[in-house]
């Protein structure tokens, strides 16, 4: 390979390889919302975010079915020319009532519903106040707008107010922008104090709780804890405990039309496939539903943070920060010997010297498995 692009890219990985960042895919056959097959190996894995191993349910995989026979194996088209096939506008009813809010749209995906969503009520001469660990698509949302990015100190209100406090005054319309559940922290934002900020300097809040929904709150999402927060924006995701794909913004109905008339993400992106959205009725209807499943996955993850003593698990994310990348892919390799996948999350996903084992913990995941993790992951914390 001599011409210059393929010179430049094997010059990137080499140095991205040299500070074990580089990536590679692994051929992963996941058997049932729990173990998986890598590599010829069989492994119960902890790095799903598949929290109600709904992804397997016979009653979601049926639903998927049933709407591909009766919708086609795509949308055709995007939503705004003939994309919009039943499933869509009947997911989007749901998901309104659900959470409580006038209207709902649908995404391609979560990243994209980001992508999207905060160009539409954001640009130039505008601020977005944006928690500093927020998912990676919350800032390419935000670099997308051309609006000013100022970010504040992770879960920091008094971080944040003094930001305002110094900047609101200067912008035309402010926006706040957190995660629900942080992704690779499994912390919860602080929602109520968060919303009065916004209430008190006019900003509106986003909230991106992709790891809130159907495993905190009754399965109703972050929000749920937090019953006086005010949230302009309730966006998740249909890629983790619901188990399938696809992603939704909820919110008043003059922003989700304007939303399908603007976000540069849904006008120009085809329609989300009809198995995603027969999929997601499917799960929305388990969750809605079935209150111990939804509770099941903290459960699981509270008990593996007492047994290693750690502080109280706040959903099903556990996060074993080593430190170093090299060192977490030596513990991931050693936990694989022993029968757990626990993928190693390096830089630039979590900031420089953060590198972790990221635990999931699903409704399936069986105690007497957990305990037997807990015990070799206390082992790795001592050998520094
Ligand atoms: C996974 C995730 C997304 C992206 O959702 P996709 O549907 O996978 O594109 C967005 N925000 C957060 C917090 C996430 O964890």
């Amino acid at each position: 390979m001599t011409d210059s692009l393929s010179a430049f890219a094997a010059a990137k990985l080499a140095d991205l390889d040299a500070a074990h960042l580089r990536r590679r895919l692994t051929p992963t056959h996941r058997l049932d919302g729990l173990w998986l097959e890598r590599d010829g190996r069989r492994l119960l894995s902890f790095s799903c975010n598949d929290y109600l191993n709904l992804s397997h349910h016979p009653a979601v995989i049926e639903a998927a079915s049933v709407a591909a026979h009766t919708f086609g194996a795509g949308a055709g088209a995007s939503r705004l020319v003939t994309g919009d096939h039943p499933l869509l506008g009947e997911l989007e009813a749901r998901l309104a009532a659900f959470k409580g809010t006038e209207a709902a749209c649908v995404f391609g995906s979560g990243y994209l519903a980001n992508a999207g969503l905060i160009p539409t009520v954001v640009g130039p001469g505008d601020g977005v106040f944006v928690d500093e660990l927020a998912h990676a698509c919350i800032w390419a949302g935000a670099q997308l707008s051309g609006a000013r990015i100022i970010p504040f100190a992770h879960n920091d209100t008094a971080d944040l107010a003094a930001k305002l406090a110094a900047e609101r005054a200067g912008l035309r319309h402010a926006l706040i922008a957190t995660d629900g559940v942080f992704s690779m922290d499994g912390d919860l934002a602080p929602l109520d104090a968060i919303s009065d900020l916004a209430g008190r300097h006019d900003a509106w809040l986003l909230v991106d709780d992709a790891h809130g929904l159907g495993v905190v709150g009754l399965g109703r999402g972050t929000a749920a804890l937090f019953p006086d927060a005010k949230i302009d924006l309730a966006m998740g995701t249909f890629s983790k405990a619901v188990g399938g794909y696809g992603a939704y913004v909820c919110a008043s109905a003059p922003v989700i039309d304007l939303l399908r008339t603007r976000a540069r993400t849904f006008v120009y992106s085809t329609g989300l496939p009809p198995a995603s959205a027969g999929a997601a009725l499917a799960a929305l209807d388990i969750i809605a539903s079935d209150a111990d499943l939804t509770a099941r996955p903290l459960a699981k993850a509270r008990r593996f943070t007492r047994v290693l003593g750690l502080p109280d698990a706040q959903s099903p994310i556990v996060p074993v920060v080593l430190g170093d990348a090299a060192r977490t892919l030596g513990a991931m390799q050693a936990l694989e010997a022993q029968g757990f996948l626990a993928v190693a999350i390096r830089p630039p996903t979590v900031p420089a010297g953060t590198a972790r084992l990221r635990l999931a913990f699903t409704a399936a995941h069986d105690d007497a498995d957990i305990d037997r993790l807990a015990q070799a992951v206390g082992a790795l914390m001592e050998t520094a």
